[in-house]
């Protein structure tokens, strides 16, 4: 932390360019990055200019579900060229208004429920608790079709030059699954950490506790997703109002599995980061900074305000660590 913050100090600067002045980061220096969240492409250029720096959570749903139609029925008629298109315009879209901000694109996450409202889903399994179900990478590996069409989509994206894009995996609990989605991206000719930088969501308590397996298998990031990481942790489905008062991130369960991760990861150089609502939360953003996070990602309209928390927190520990430096010197004077 103590490092960013000095190097963000002499990197962050007002630039003129074509007339217009670009804020490189946002007028606040921060060492933590502060990353904005976008669910769709209509308002990157909105998310763009709250000078966040870069997009923790591309979210794939708005784009894919948006087809009208279920995707997997969709591939079935011969229509792969169709959706691709649209996921290159989607994703042009966000890392254009961002570049060279870095944009994690995170792969298609939607439960059977959301899945079997589009239309041709009737066949789309009934599932007791969705939210325990085929969703994330478990279903992306049993239904690769999906899964390659985004990766072909991103690679075409990598051939038009765009070097600022991120894959994010979302509820990852093996490290199987870390190996077989590079298979995947590697079959249509995307080249994890060379094209594009490679990740997990942490959304599961498995995944925190089996951090290193995972970061094994070639990790260049991490993101907590804190919505699923508590309610897997607490055992409280996110949908079910009659427990959601025992809903909590900030619970220390959630934040004892996060304190690992980051420790792992700052072992092996894995940057670390947050997309979950608790990104937004300027309590948890405060702890999350004194566990040595690299970046947060927030909803556009907390991007501002979790900048300034931020960088007050920043100040607080860089003084904190100061007066303890200058204790110690003065006991070895006196
Ligand atoms: C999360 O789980 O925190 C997250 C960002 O993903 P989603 O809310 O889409 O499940
Ligand atoms: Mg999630």
């Amino acid at each position: 932390v103590y490092e960013g913050i000095v190097k963000s100090l002499v990197k962050k600067e007002e630039k003129e360019e074509g007339g217009k002045v670009v804020v490189a980061g946002a007028p606040l220096v921060t060492g933590t990055e502060i990353k904005v969240n976008v669910s769709m492409p209509e308002v990157a250029e909105r998310a763009a200019a709250t000078g966040a720096d870069g997009v923790g959570l591309l979210r794939a749903e708005h784009m894919i579900l948006g087809i009208g139609a279920h995707p997997m029925k969709f591939l079935k008629e011969g229509k792969e060229e169709e959706l691709i298109e649209r996921l290159v315009e989607g994703i042009r879209t966000v890392v254009t208004a961002f570049y060279p901000r870095r944009v994690w694109y995170r792969t298609l996450d939607a439960p059977t429920n959301e899945f079997r409202e589009l239309p041709g889903g009737e066949d789309e399994p009934v599932e007791r608790n969705p939210m325990l179900g085929w969703r994330g990478i478990r279903r992306g590996i049993d239904q690769p079709e999906l899964l390659r069409a985004e990766f072909k989509a991103i690679k075409r994206l990598v051939d038009e030059g765009f070097d600022n894009i991120g894959v994010m995996l979302p509820l990852v609990s093996h490290p199987e699954q870390v190996r077989r989605a590079k298979e995947i991206a590697l079959e249509v000719g995307l080249v994890p950490h060379k094209d594009v930088e490679w990740g997990v969501m942490i959304e599961t308590p498995a995944s925190a506790l089996i951090i290193e397996e995972l970061i094994k298998e070639g990790l260049d990031f991490v993101s907590f997703g804190t919505n699923d990481l508590t309610q897997y942790t607490l055992a409280i489905d996110r949908d079910n109002e009659r427990v959601f008062k025992l809903y909590d991130e900030k619970h220390p369960a959630v934040l004892k599995l996060i304190k690992h991760v980051i420790k792992v990861c700052k072992k092996y150089g894995v940057e670390t980061s947050i997309c979950g609502q608790a990104g937004s939360d300027p309590k948890m953003a405060k702890k999350l900074v004194r566990l040595g996070i690299d970046s947060l990602s927030a909803n556009p309209d907390a991007v501002e305000l979790i900048r300034k928390v931020v960088a007050q927190e920043e100040r607080k520990l860089m003084l904190e660590h100061a007066r303890k430096s200058i204790f110690k010197d003065e006991e070895d004077l006196f």
